[in-house]
């Protein structure tokens, strides 16, 4: 199967240089030229298999480059024991008759940024095997959070790769700076620049731009990469949970294969919707996508006039790993609900870059809507939701999911659909325990650092500390470097050797 950019249809590659490429030249997102798919036949005989082996089976459908033995290879380094802490992987909770819970944070860093990162890095390095290059995969990313420690944990120690990681010296949260500055692992490296997310971000991306740094870095061995979110080796590990949610409610007989499920998604760059779209695209049969947003909703807005305009204030929210104004991932939906048309979406980016807006037409806003529901909700209404719903289902969920579930109630007022739906959920809930504890509670933990909010938090709800974050205080730091945006560059040279 071959992937394009978005757009440009003429410009192909394999699945394994699209991965190792991450973005295509022209600017666009790789898609794969043509949907594989599986009939509701397929879907049943996946039902009784484990999480492992319809991963593979679903793998093999998009990268049909690789073979079943590389494929077999990255599934079972990536989703096992050591990895995650339950052999379902992606487990789904049964709130109530019409809310399944998909939990998409059982892995290493208690997010679901797992679900891809701890896969990607043995995708990329068989995908540079694969098309013949015997180089190292260098990672630079920048983070305001999440995907940092994601990207750390899953590259770690992975033979052929290094990663450096630099985050925003007054940026994160207490507990995502003591994530990241005692990760383990030999190929890694953590510095805090001084200055905000964008500082660090626009540092990264000067590196990338550097084209004579870059060429000096090969000549020594090491072939800069990202992983970020765009990556088609991100996305297409996320089809996977989708397909293994719908077989679960099969499995445990609250639907038969064939009948129509709602997904509901907690978004930010739109790549975890994305992946439940192409999962519907493939043959699960899913009726309607909630898109759920906090107040930086320029995707609620988009879905209901058809107008995306980032022209607004950034608002800085309880959920904070949505708070995006610019949801890259919305080109590749583009290009699906025009019927491709690789023109159009390229006009849209360019305007986009330029002013900040455009508008689709009529027909477009019209496909938009037929799939799409968009609600956002504030922070107050996401903590009286976690709230409510502990009240009431003595289930915690995080500030993320509680955004995701809040919408989907608001769309279930709205149109009495009660069509079994799966609300994707992003964090556990003791990631974001301060803002958790206060919607518990009732009032915020005044004088207590976020270890100490944690344990009031799992005592009040007898819910346990997932290992990962209770370890943490007591790990040693290793990393303390600290350096302005004009050093970044040196300090990557400087990693590499
Ligand atoms: C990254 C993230 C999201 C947003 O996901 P997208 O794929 O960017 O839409 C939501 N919740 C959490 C906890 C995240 O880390």
């Amino acid at each position: 199967m071959i992937y394009h950019s978005t757009r440009d249809t003429g410009l192909q590659v394999s699945s394994a240089q699209a991965i190792v490429k991450g973005i295509a030249p022209d600017g666009g997102l790789f898609v794969p030229g043509e949907k594989p798919k599986i009939s509701i036949e397929d879907i049943a005989g996946l039902v009784d298999k484990s999480y492992r082996e319809k991963a593979k089976g679903i793998l093999e459908l998009f990268l049909s480059d690789f073979t079943k033995e590389e494929i077999s290879d990255c599934v079972e380094k990536a989703y096992n024991k050591t990895k995650f802490e339950t052999d379902s992987i992606a487990p789904l909770y049964e709130l109530n008759d019409t809310a399944y819970i998909l939990e998409l944070w059982h892995g290493p860093t208690c997010a679901f940024k797992d679900m891809a990162l701890q896969i990607l890095p043995h995708l990329m390095t068989t995908s540079m095997k694969k098309i013949g290059i015997d180089k190292q995969v260098a990672i630079l990313v920048a983070t305001s959070g999440d995907t940092g420690k994601a990207a750390l944990e899953g590259f770690k120690d992975v033979d052929g790769t290094k990663i450096q990681v630099f985050f925003p010296t007054g940026g994160v949260s207490e507990m995502q700076k003591k994530q990241m500055v005692t990760q383990e692992g030999n190929n890694v490296a953590v510095t805090s620049v001084n200055g905000n997310f964008d500082d660090a971000q626009s540092g990264v991306k000067a590196i990338f731009g550097d084209k004579e740094f870059g060429a000096a870095l090969e000549q020594r061995g090491s072939l800069l990469s990202s992983a970020n979110s765009i990556n088609w080796g991100r996305l297409v590990p996320q089809i996977i949970y989708y397909v293994s949610a719908y077989c679960d409610l099969v499995k445990a007989d609250k639907i038969k294969a064939g009948d129509a499920v709602n997904v509901c998604v907690p978004t930010g760059n739109f790549g975890n919707i994305l992946a439940a779209w192409y999962a519907k695209e493939m043959g699960i049969p899913i009726r309607k996508f909630i898109c759920a947003s906090n107040e930086n909703n320029v995707l609620t807005d988009f879905i209901r006039t058809g107008v995306y305009d980032k022209n607004r204030a950034f608002k800085a929210t309880i959920s904070p790993s949505m708070d995006i104004l610019i949801s890259s991932n919305l080109e590749r939906l583009l290009f699906d609900i025009t019927g491709g048309d690789e023109g159009r979406v390229r006009e849209w980016m360019q305007e986009l870059q330029q002013t900040g807006r455009y508008e689709v037409p009529q027909v477009t806003k019209n496909k938009l809507k037929e799939y799409f529901y968009g609600g956002f909700c504030d922070d107050e209404g996401t903590k009286q939701t976690i709230a409510e719903v502990w009240k009431e289902y003595n289930y915690l969920m995080d500030t993320h999911t509680a955004v995701g579930y809040r919408v989907y109630r608001q769309y279930v007022e709205e149109t009495g659909d009660t069509t079994k739906t799966i609300v994707a959920s992003t964090a556990n809930p003791f990631k974001f325990c301060s803002s958790v504890l206060e919607a518990v509670q009732g009032k915020p933990q005044e004088g207590t650092d976020e270890f100490e909010v944690g344990k009031i938090l799992s005592e009040l709800t007898g819910q346990k500390i997932p290992a990962g974050l209770a370890q943490l205080k007591e790990k040693e730091e290793r990393f303390s470097e600290v350096c302005d945006k004009d050093a970044m560059k040196q300090i990557v040279d400087k990693f590499l050797g």
